[in-house]
């Protein structure tokens, strides 16, 4: 897997390993086009031929390991439930309720840094 200098760096600074395939104790609760997970400082992409996006669903999924580093398993857990029940409770579907959770804002603003820094 060819990762770009910036992104091999952030995997290691992060700590984050990244897997290419999910296990297969994981596979029953994945839903249907997840393309990437993360559990504690695990990555799981679900294919091993590059997408387009590849670069930019990691950086999305580190940014995840870097806020669990930050605040803790159990919390980052705990507030990502809480904040999505709040926003299905809102009103929201399942989608916008998903989006909106705080550290989804920010791993989507993260999926951007490389794209800013190169313009
Ligand atoms: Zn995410």
């Amino acid at each position: 897997m060819n990762l770009s200098d910036e992104l091999q760096q952030a995997v290691a600074e992060s700590g984050a390993r990244l897997h290419f395939r999910f296990p297969a104790w994981l596979r029953p609760f994945v839903f249907r086009g997840i393309t990437a997970i993360t559990i504690g400082r695990r990555v799981y992409v679900r294919t091993a031929d590059a997408p387009d996006g590849l670069e930019r669903l990691l950086r999305h999924e580190i940014e995840h390991v870097r806020q669990i580093n930050r605040i803790g398993l159990i919390r980052f857990y705990a507030r990502y439930g809480v904040e999505y029940v709040r926003h299905r409770r809102a009103g929201m579907t399942s989608w916008d309720a998903y989006r909106a959770i705080s550290f989804e804002r920010e791993a989507r603003a993260a999926e951007e840094v490389q794209g800013d820094l190169d313009v």
